[in-house]
């Protein structure tokens, strides 16, 4: 997953970005750009390794002067390191200068690039967004738009995209809508941004969500919206969005994240009741689900777990640290809380299952007597292929192993899922999602794996 945000029209607008995307640092660590532009039409990049706060300072901000910028925060995806593969990307094009930011996953980008480098294509990247970049400066249509019309109807898959070419932005999203993108102003100037919470941070006010198949051109003030994206059927949005990924602060698809994880752990309380003491969260992200818990369950919500929330890069091998290091490093348990207590454990979501066996053997250090671990979504089967990081079948932990050997493998006194039909009833009135992961009802085509491909470098 990768976060993106755009000002247009304000002067400084890189500092405007560099804010948004502090706030967007949820969705991705592991490297942060900014590309802004000045009146001239003339670009500048930087980009670095690392959090917002590790990748610029102060003068890396006062170095990119304009009113129009698009900054990204990108995710770890396998095999995605090295700053070659940060993001926006800057390339000088016959219509002047280009950058692009993506959040999403391609579906056939394999397949694009392979057609691409047996016309000459020279990539310096490996992640599928740069297909894009090329389909656009390979376009044989005249003028930009037309360009970026050819270019985004050969993609497959999910993009949340901001596009600069001089100082004009153009902002889209893909027919399915998999990844939120949302349209604000601040004053006389127009931001675009993953999740609102990018606006709250610079006082921007929230107008609308992008729809899906939405191309926006934007200068300065003005917004307008260029011929829609052939439409696939209904728009299917990534719930997991609202289990994991946005911020509960944020609002996305008419639903607010904290809503819809309150009304995740309130129907898991009814579905998954526990004869228990307490309910304790796996902090941040299941937070707001073990509070619904709590509420519809009577128990009184406890902080029994503590996360540490400037843990960075370390030094340290984990290897000399012992087992269970990376859960020891981000969490720690309260002794008062947990002793001789009967637990429901509430975290939102099970992928392979590590965290979660470390975190039980700290609760029972601890002196937890019962566990009751809860689940606010249901198993994780289904790799993901449109940007969430959902690794292969083999890692998931409920793709080969049955509720109760999960249980058996986590230790637990007892371990619940929220069930599919539960979890889309709780946010049915703002429309259909994609729920692959879960289901493996793939909603986009998965053409790369279908031709054979190997798993590729996605933006995220
Ligand atoms: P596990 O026990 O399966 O190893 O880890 C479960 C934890 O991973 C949960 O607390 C959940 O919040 C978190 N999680 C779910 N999806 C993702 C993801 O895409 N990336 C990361 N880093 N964590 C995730
Ligand atoms: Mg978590």
């Amino acid at each position: 997953m990768c976060g993106i945000v755009a000002v247009s029209g304000a002067p400084a607008a890189a500092q405007q970005v560099f804010l948004g995307l502090y706030s967007l640092q949820h969705r991705g660590q592991e490297a942060a750009g900014i590309v802004a532009v000045d009146r001239d039409g003339s670009a500048r990049v930087h980009k670095a390794a690392g959090l917002v706060s590790e990748a610029f300072n102060a003068e890396d901000i006062a170095r990119l002067p304009g009113d129009t910028a698009i900054g990204h925060i990108r995710y770890s995806t396998a095999g995605g390191g090295g700053l070659q593969n940060a993001q926006p990307i800057l390339v000088r094009y016959a219509e002047g200068e280009l950058a692009l930011a993506h959040n999403g996953n391609l579906t056939n980008a394999q397949d694009l690039r392979t057609r691409l480098v047996e016309e000459g294509a020279l990539f310096q990247s490996s992640i599928d967004s740069e297909v894009i970049v090329h389909l656009i400066a390979r376009s044989r249509r005249a003028g930009v738009e037309a360009q970026i019309d050819d270019a985004l109807s050969q993609l497959e898959g999910a993009y949340s995209l901001l596009i600069t070419v001089g100082d004009t932005l153009y902002a889209a999203r893909d027919p399915f809508g998999f990844r939120p993108l949302v349209l604000g102003r601040l004053g006389e100037a127009t931001v675009v941004a993953s999740e609102p919470c990018a606006l709250d941070i610079i006082n921007a006010t929230y107008v609308r969500d992008i729809e899906p198949g939405e191309v926006l051109r934007i200068r300065g003030g003005t917004v307008e919206t260029l011929r829609p994206l052939p439409p696939v059927g209904a728009p299917r949005p990534c719930v997991f969005e609202l289990v994991y990924f946005a911020r509960p602060d944020s609002h996305l698809w008419g639903q607010s994240v904290d809503r819809a994880r309150r009304a995740f752990g309130r129907r898991l309380a009814v579905e998954q009741p526990a004869d228990a003491d307490l309910v304790i969260s796996v902090p941040d992200s299941a937070n707001s689900a073990a509070l619904g818990y709590a509420e519809a369950s009577g128990l009184a919500f406890e902080l029994g777990l503590i996360r540490n929330h400037y843990v960075g890069r370390t030094f340290i091998e984990p290897s000399q640290a012992g087992r269970d290091f990376k859960v020891r490093m981000k969490y720690n348990t309260v002794r008062e809380v947990l002793d001789g207590r009967r637990v429901v454990v509430v975290d939102d979501s099970l992928v392979r299952g590590t965290t979660s066996r470390g975190l039980v053997s700290m609760l029972r250090e601890a002196g937890a007597q019962e566990i009751h671990f809860r689940l606010a979504s249901p198993p994780v089967r289904f790799p993901c292929f449109y940007g969430i990081d959902l690794p292969t079948r083999e890692e998931l932990i409920a793709a080969g192993m049955s509720t109760e050997e999960i249980r058996d493998f986590l230790q637990v006194d007892s371990l619940g899922y929220l069930s599919l039909e539960g979890m889309l009833e709780c946010v049915a009135a703002s429309g259909t999602f994609c729920h692959a992961c879960f289901s493996g009802e793939y909603t986009a085509p998965l053409v790369d794996l279908e031709r054979g491909y190997p798993a590729h470098v996605g933006c995220g």
